[in-house]
């Protein structure tokens, strides 16, 4: 493995001013020092903050200094197809206002992601246009972790949705895959959003689906209109 190392020292480095301008790091983030694999294919970016940073307490909002730092790695966007690398020394407070210690949040990403938002934001984008594994692929991650991405997005969406103003549904089952394995769709008519999907074409989805508009304060009076075929478990 041929590794490359540039240190930051020059103003006049141009490289580092790129990647600095397209990361737009904000202080305390430093970038301190880039280094490539070419075995790899992929380069490294290394931030860090300077010495008596104070950073905002998570909790409470208390202006506090980094009591301690815990070393992190996400994605991001590749970087002239190779892949990119950030890794940090992210910083934990002791907030003396709260008594909280707490890790501090990035801006470039989730908590608990191994992702920047941007990469998490071309993976959705990948993901619209083709099927999971094939956006894996062209992606160079495991499908897992793809998935992961996906459920996040799509749970965080089907949160936000307001069911309270549906009024007209359809309901149909389709197959996933070849075979047998079926999934029951309902959709709203005049939104054209799926409302809610789950596995099997019997009845209990039916059930599953109330269950779900009434815990999102959907009331049965609000529908007006069902369209399904004429399957006996739907009617
Ligand atoms: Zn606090």
């Amino acid at each position: 493995m041929a590794l490359g190392w540039t240190p930051i020292s020059n103003k006049d480095n141009l490289i580092a001013d790129m990647f600095r301008i397209a990361l737009a790091l904000e202080d305390p983030w430093k970038l301190t020092h880039i280094e490539y694999d070419d075995k790899d294919e992929a380069w490294h970016l290394f931030l860090d903050f300077e010495r008596g940073s104070l950073f905002a307490c998570p909790s409470c909002g208390a202006s506090c200094k980094a009591y301690d730092a815990e070393k992190k790695d996400w994605r991001h966007l590749d970087f002239w197809n190779w892949k990119t690398y950030i890794h940090a020394r992210v910083p934990r407070t002791d907030c003396t206002n709260c008594k909280k210690v707490t890790l501090v949040p990035v801006k470039w990403s989730r908590p608990m992601s191994h992702f920047t938002l941007q990469f998490d934001a071309w993976a959705m984008r990948l993901m619209a246009e083709m099927p999971v594994n094939a956006a894996a692929r062209e992606l160079r991650e495991h499908d897992t972790c793809m998935w992961r991405i996906f459920h996040h997005y799509v749970n965080q969406a089907m949160e936000q949705l307001d069911l309270t103003a549906v009024k007209r549904i359809a309901v149909d089952e389709t197959s996933s895959r070849r075979g047998h394995r079926y999934i029951t769709l309902f959709v709203d008519v005049d939104t054209k959003i799926v409302l809610f999907a789950t596995e099997g074409k019997s009845k209990d989805t039916l059930a599953k689906f109330k269950q779900h508009m009434i815990s999102k304060g959907a009331e049965a009076l609000q529908i007006q209109e069902i369209c399904s075929d004429m399957s006996p478990a739907f009617i």
